[in-house]
């Protein structure tokens, strides 16, 4: 017999042809048709009068025809006319047979599907679906009929056809398709069963709100969305629950020692970097490992944050290790690090994946017998011939540049001690709270949200490519009253090389330009050890512009620098955009963001770079970035689970989410409904978020 689990090849008809058109939309097992759910809907569930038709309505009528008549207009068509007893209406063929014009002779009733439009004769359906009818004929559609999404050569009949063959599967043997909520659970947040969701969305009854069901707000597309952003939110909570259930070092704050470093910063902190720095304490004394994200915007000092954390591993006689997501960024970490460890008689350790030779086994040496405390470097840290003697704290910076199973793999690099490192994870993108509670249910979050004093905002505008030489002077007069910019070029091609080619002529054509400044010039494809001496050299102010591709993107911080141009901004994500903005206006000097675009720019374009203007707000833009670009590239490729969602959609559903994280508390550690449940809804993914 055939149940619900079987390939789709099990149904009537289906063979192989048709099976892989199928798997083109998902569907490879029966059940896989259920969760195939319908674009929109037609209503053929009444009759209409044609007198209460309007354009852009779709509707069945019934009428008698008083005229058929070839017409030659700009187009040669057939045109009909329709009448019942509340008006008249025109059916139009543009292809159309002899024997058609026979059949819709006058005096014939004809029941005709199809949108009305406003045409030449008034009301006028084109190319309606049609078949004459006695009159006495009074029978419509049951249901409201589903338009699927489809693929070509897979015609919406035959898939509808299929789809019931589903739905009747689901009622002879109810049990395939457990339900999982449980009742009360089902009552309290009003939510409708399984089944019978299913049910109405591929059927739904005349009854039904057809605007609620087009838009995705009907109770039965919200019931399944629930279920899905559960499935989501299980399947991160039980990793959560995996990690927690091992042990971890209990850590001191390490006053002492985290005194010391403060009392040789140029600074104090600000209060919300004191307030993360309490909530890190508290899970850092417990014996379970911490999980937590710390969201700050850019130029928050998120850094100082995870020094302070290390230095409770380090008290606590364990190593700790900050990772950054670039080369770039992990050797600036390493130079702060040592900086503000190595006077505290604190050994820092450096490991990135172009470290060779005796160097890097010199480094893995030392980070194995324990010589070196802190450890700095980039996914490298990752790798299995990396051995910690006793790794207590990891810190991820720039997380979103990371996936969720790289954060997992951390887990394994303390195990020499038998314990778990904590956890530390640093984000300066801003993620809304409604994808934040999706993407990141594993994760406790703290929110730096204070800037340190005496900022002043950075002012941005938006010039056209056309005033190229106003901008070349601009930088000309920063840099001689002794200030510092940046020239940051992108390009239309994903080549990294292309990318890096356009910054070598942007560099050499500024260079002429600008013959009395100093200009260095960083990119993707440069030996680790260049980039590092051309940071070096920008952040101790030998040169005095900088030509970078956007690999300086994250974390850079030369607080001297005072003036971006970014080229082509028009190319680039909010967010990014907002990331590389953030290396400007970290002194106190007033700075400035050009966005030098080349026209014409679209009206979307211009609508994201007003939005840059406007506000330096992180989460403002964040959440404009979300509506325009949706949560797939906000997250990044990598956290691609989320923006794969069959049903749910964090926009319009956003307001499901408290249920949804109430749903996900009362049913953490309920192993088989979360078994189920990620099966039903992560399918292949559910490896990704399972393996552990
Ligand atoms: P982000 O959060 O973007 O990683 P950083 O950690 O790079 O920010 O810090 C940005 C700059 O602010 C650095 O120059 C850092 O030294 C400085 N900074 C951090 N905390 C404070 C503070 N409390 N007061 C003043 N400056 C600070
Ligand atoms: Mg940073």
């Amino acid at each position: 017999m055939t149940t619900l689990s079987a390939p789709v090849t099990a149904l009537k008809g289906v063979g192989e042809a048709l099976a892989l058109k199928l798997a083109r939309l998902g569907i490879e097992q029966v059940s896989d048709l259920l969760f195939h759910l319908p674009l929109r809907y037609q209503d053929r569930t009444r009759l209409t009068p044609i007198g209460e038709l309007r354009a852009g309505s779709e509707a069945v009528i019934e009428g008698e025809v008083t005229a058929c008549d070839v017409v030659k207009g700009r187009r040669r068509s057939l045109l009909v006319r329709l009448r019942d007893k509340s008006g008249i209406l025109s059916l139009r063929f543009f292809h159309f047979s002899p024997a058609q014009q026979q059949q819709l002779r006058p005096g014939a009733v004809v029941r005709a599907f199809g949108e009305a439009r406003a045409g030449a004769t008034g009301l006028e359906i084109y190319h309606p679906e049609y078949r004459l009818s006695g009159g006495s004929d009074t029978s419509v559609d049951e249901y409201f009929t589903p338009i699927y999404p489809t693929t070509e050569g897979l015609h919406q009949t035959r898939l509808r056809a299929l789809t019931q063959q589903a739905l009747r599967l689901l009622e002879s043997d109810p049990d395939a398709l457990p339900e999982v909520i449980p009742e009360a659970l089902r009552q309290r947040f009003q939510l409708l069963g399984l089944h019978a969701s299913l049910q109405l969305l591929h059927q739904p009854p005349p009854e039904a709100d057809m605007e609620q069901l087009s838009h995705g707000h009907h109770p039965a597309t919200r019931r399944l969305a629930v279920e899905e952003l559960l499935a989501h939110q299980l399947s991160l909570r039980e990793v959560r629950l995996r990690i927690q259930a091992d042990g971890a070092p209990e850590l001191p704050s390490g006053r002492n020692l985290q005194a010391r470093f403060l009392a040789q910063l140029p600074f104090a902190l600000t209060g919300a970097q004191g307030r993360v720095l309490d909530e890190i304490a508290l899970d850092l004394a417990r014996p379970a490992p911490m999980l937590r994200l710390v969201q700050g915007d850019v130029g928050s000092g998120k850094t100082v944050v995870a020094a302070m954390a290390a230095l409770s591993a380090l008290a606590g006689n364990c190593q700790a290790a900050i990772m950054a997501p670039t080369e770039i960024l992990a050797e600036q970490h390493y130079r702060s690090f040592k900086a503000w460890f190595e006077p505290l008689g604190i050994e820092v350790a450096w490991l990135s994946g172009k470290l060779k030779g005796k160097a890097r086994l010199d480094a893995k040496a030392a980070i194995a017998d324990g010589r070196a405390r802190m450890v700095v470097g980039t996914h490298a840290l990752f790798q299995d011939d990396v051995h910690f003697q006793c790794l207590g704290l990891a810190i991820i910076d720039e997380q979103h540049r990371f996936g969720v199973h790289q954060r997992l793999a951390l887990r394994e690099k303390g195990e020499a001690g038998g314990l778990t490192p904590h956890q530390l994870i640093m984000t300066a993108t801003p993620i809304p709270r409604t994808l934040a509670m999706s993407a990141y249910a594993d994760l406790d979050v703290s929110v730096i949200d204070e800037l340190p004093p005496g900022r002043t905002p950075v002012k941005t505008v938006v010039v056209s490519d056309e005033r190229r030489p106003e901008v070349v002077e601009r930088i000309r007069r920063a840099c001689s009253e002794g200030r510092q910019a940046y020239w940051v070029c992108t390009l239309i091609e994903e080549s990294e090389a292309l990318q890096c080619q356009a910054a070598e002529v942007t560099r050499d054509e500024l260079t002429d330009a600008l013959p009395e400044l100093a200009i260095g010039l960083v990119h993707g494809r440069m030996k680790s050890g260049e980039k590092a001496e051309v940071m070096a050299a920008f952040k101790e102010g030998e040169l005095d512009l900088l030509v970078a591709t956007t690999v300086i993107e994250v974390g850079v911080d030369v607080p001297n620098a005072s003036l971006m141009i970014i080229e082509n901004p028009e190319r680039l994500g909010l967010s990014q955009l907002h990331q590389l903005r953030g290396r400007v206006g970290r002194g106190s000097t007033e700075s400035f963001c050009v966005l030098l675009y080349h026209p014409p720019l679209s009206n979307t374009s211009r609508q994201r770079l007003a939005v840059m203007r406007e506000t330096t707000d992180g989460f403002r833009i964040a959440e404009k970035d979300l509506e325009i670009r949706g949560p797939g590239e906000v997250l990044g490729t990598r956290q691609t689970g989320l923006a794969q969602m069959k049903i749910a959609d964090l926009e319009r559903d956003a307001d499901l989410l408290d249920q949804v994280t109430a749903l996900a508390q009362a049913l953490q550690g309920n192993k088989d409904i979360t078994t189920v449940l990620v099966r039903r809804w992560l399918g292949e993914a559910a490896g990704r978020y399972g393996q552990v």
